[in-house]
């Protein structure tokens, strides 16, 4: 397999370059910018990954870097795109730890069958060839640490955030955040599985804390990526609650919040009408328990 791309990420770290977008078939997966840490005695993988070939690709681009051996693996959610390319490590001599959140372990064990059969039909058969899957230990725990080498990382995790359950690796003497699927660039954000109230109190605390760079769906800044991300997500808020207060209803959503400001980001179409249509829901119950209806 041909190395793919790892861009110089500030010392010691690199970025897997990826395609802006969700996963199709005309970019095989390849839409997650894995991180690589050199972390003393050891390498640390972040989010490894749709499959096993970019996951083997992307250990061919680390074993250019160094000899060192992969001695962590973190899966930051389990969204299928992030974690199948644990196969490509599973395979090393010493294994590398795999690691999770207690939740997204959990969810990693009962659908990642089905993730993988749905990521196959949706890139092919050849592309997820030879893919197994490979459940992380639940050892990432809100407010734990979680050394690698003399990196010594902040664990937190959200619930229902951007999924279920997204975790955040903070090291505070570098101002490295990862950030997992919390953070896009340019790209509207995925809702799909999360909670708009959550995510926007999650991206709310992590602008709060002293990050210089941001590993996750999108990299690059705090201002580059965490900030545009929850302007989306407040912009979703406060056109639905105009649509909501001037009659609005869900079947019209789409129609009534255009998204105005975020169309030139990549994904606008589907992507920002199922936003809507998520987001309306859950505002529209917390609207009617705050103010019942009669
Ligand atoms: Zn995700």
């Amino acid at each position: 397999m041909p190395p793919l791309a790892l861009r110089p990420f500030g010392p010691g770290t690199w970025v897997a370059e990826a395609v802006n977008a969700e996963p199709a078939r005309a970019n095989a997966g390849a839409v997650v910018p894995s991180l690589v840490v050199l972390a003393g005695d050891g390498v640390l993988v972040v989010d490894p990954g749709p499959h096993l070939r970019w996951g083997r690709r992307l250990l061919a681009a680390i074993r250019r870097l160094t000899p060192l051996p992969v001695r962590w693996v973190v899966n930051t959610h389990a969204h299928p795109e992030h974690v199948l390319g644990n196969a490509a490590f599973a395979a090393l001599r010493p294994r590398p730890v795999f690691v999770a959140s207690p939740q997204t372990a959990a969810l990693m064990r009962a659908r990642c069958a089905a993730c993988l059969d749905h990521l196959r039909a949706l890139l092919g058969a050849g592309t997820l060839a030879g893919t197994g899957i490979v459940l992380p230990a639940p050892a990432l725990r809100d407010g734990t640490r979680f050394a690698t080498g003399a990196i010594d990382w902040r664990v937190r995790v959200f619930a229902d955030a951007h999924s279920p359950s997204d975790t955040v690796l903070y090291a505070p003497a570098s101002g490295l955040l990862c950030a997992g699927g919390l953070a896009t660039r340019q790209r509207v954000p995925d809702l799909r599985e999360g909670s708009l109230a959550g995510w926007q109190a999650a991206l709310r605390e992590l602008l709060g804390w002293e990050v210089r760079r941001v590993a996750g769906a999108g990299v690059g800044t705090p201002a580059q990526t965490l900030a545009p991300t929850l302007a989306y997500l407040d912009a979703l808020e406060a056109d639905i609650a105009r649509a909501w207060r001037s009659g609005g209803d869900a079947a019209d959503a789409a129609r009534a919040v255009p998204g105005d400001g975020f169309r030139h980001w990549r994904g606008v179409s589907p992507r920002h009408a199922l936003n809507v249509q998520r987001a309306w829901l859950e505002l529209e119950d917390r609207y009617l328990r705050e103010a019942p209806p009669g």
